[in-house]
């Protein structure tokens, strides 16, 4: 039995890991959820469903607003601070589906307690740094997004020593094939098309803007121990292949699955080891194609800002995520347009690392905090210049 613990439990990796978890009751025991304070009426169908030891919401008004949904329950309702006392239960795997940077100290958490965290959270792994990997134990960090839980699996083939680099797939998002020109006038509703995930709505944004391929690539340089130099993004369409390995001698190992984060989200939940049955393979009696082409940087140049980001270390890849959070809400808002997301990104990386940078040797997670916040408040006066 793997007792589990789901911060973010209402969205598009939470609810598809509790999908998971109902059909095998016999192997996952769920004993802490948490989410934003959005749908609280799904939270409690959760905490009905799987009665967990504890919910945790973010406010203690939200936490109210749970028990009065929950009359008679036997779980501990918690507001403020609740994601670190849920990361902190004694678990086998605390599984991080929070969206951006609010994931950070309930990730930190995970790590100081010494529980395996199954990470789809990715922001906070990228903004956290080496502060997130220092902590982490060989083996206690657990890849959920799809990319990197390919790679993990690809790597099963060779020696460390032996990888010449890692090939991360980016589907190119609805706009691939479009010049800068052509991307001007996009609306978030074709933003938010996704042409082969159905996700939350920030990470379907930065799908399109080529801002999640950025996040990814730091992503993989910290998980796996690599140079950012040595990570290859290369455009797939289809997203068959999740990512590939190439090893000294030429070899490219790729891991291959029709489109469904059931799998990696399975293989997250119990790594090393496979759940059965967790997705479905492929139909080889029907003829396929799987296409390759190079990504282009001048259309999507988030992922080079990511790639500079990620070599300055430090508190730069806060700023690129803090600023995007404050862009995609400005954008789905209507407030400014899809190219201003990325130019602003920029503008307050480029701002950030001619200033207040710190350097990863003097890394603190007071200064990530600060600098998330310095961000924010940067490109909000950005986005208020650009807005209409
Ligand atoms: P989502 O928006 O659907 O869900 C986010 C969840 O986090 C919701 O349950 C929300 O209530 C909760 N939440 C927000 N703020 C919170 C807070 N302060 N405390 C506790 N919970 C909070 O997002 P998603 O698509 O499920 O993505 C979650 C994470 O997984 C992101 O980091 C994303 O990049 C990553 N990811 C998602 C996919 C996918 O297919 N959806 C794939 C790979 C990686
Ligand atoms: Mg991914």
């Amino acid at each position: 039995m793997r007792h589990v613990v789901i911060l973010g439990s209402t969205g598009s990796i939470g609810t598809q890991a509790l999908e998971v978890i109902d059909s095998r009751r016999d192997q996952f025991d769920v004993v802490g959820l948490t989410a934003g304070g959005s749908q609280l009426d799904l939270l409690a169908a959760q905490v009905r469903e799987f009665a967990p030891r504890l919910v945790a919401v973010p406010t203690e008004a939200d936490a109210a607003a749970l028990r009065a949904l929950l009359p008679g329950t036997t779980t501990e309702i918690v507001g403020e601070g609740g994601n670190e006392r849920a990361a902190r239960m004694p678990a086998d795997v605390v599984l991080n589906a929070i969206t951006g940077a609010a994931g950070l100290l309930a990730t930190l958490a995970t790590m100081e307690q010494g529980t395996t965290l199954a990470l789809a959270n990715k922001e906070s792994l990228v903004i956290g740094g080496r502060l997130v990997t220092d902590a982490a134990a060989p083996g206690q960090l657990v890849a959920v997004d799809s990319e990197h839980s390919a790679f993990a699996q690809a790597l099963r083939a060779g020696r460390a020593k032996e990888v010449r680099r890692l090939i991360l797939t980016a589907s190119g998002g609805p706009f691939r094939g479009r010049t800068r020109a052509e991307l001007a006038d996009v609306t978030p509703e074709q933003a938010l098309a996704h042409p082969t995930w159905t996700m939350g709505r920030v990470i379907t944004i930065n799908s399109a803007t080529l801002i999640n391929k950025g996040l990814e690539l730091i992503e993989a340089a910290l998980l796996y121990g690599v140079d950012l130099d040595d990570v290859t993004v290369v455009v797939h369409p289809s997203s068959d292949v999740h990512s590939m390995v190439e090893y000294v001698d030429g070899a490219t190992i790729a891991q291959a699955s029709p489109p469904d984060m059931k799998l990696p989200i399975a293989l997250g939940l119990t790594w090393p080891d496979r759940v059965p049955d967790a997705a479905s393979g492929y139909d080889w009696s029907v003829p396929r194609t799987w296409s390759f082409e190079p990504l282009d940087d001048e259309a999507f140049p988030a992922v080079e800002l990511a790639r500079t980001a990620g070599k300055a270390a430090g508190t730069a890849p806060a700023v690129y995520n803090a600023a995007n959070e404050v862009c995609v809400d400005a954008f789905c808002a209507g407030d400014i347009g899809f190219l201003d997301i990325t130019d602003t990104v920029e503008a307050v990386v480029m701002e950030h690392l001619s200033g207040e940078h710190v350097a990863d040797a003097d890394l603190t997670v007071e200064a990530v905090l600060a600098a998330d916040a310095w961000a924010r408040a940067r490109a909000t006066e950005i986005v208020a210049r650009v807005a209409p």
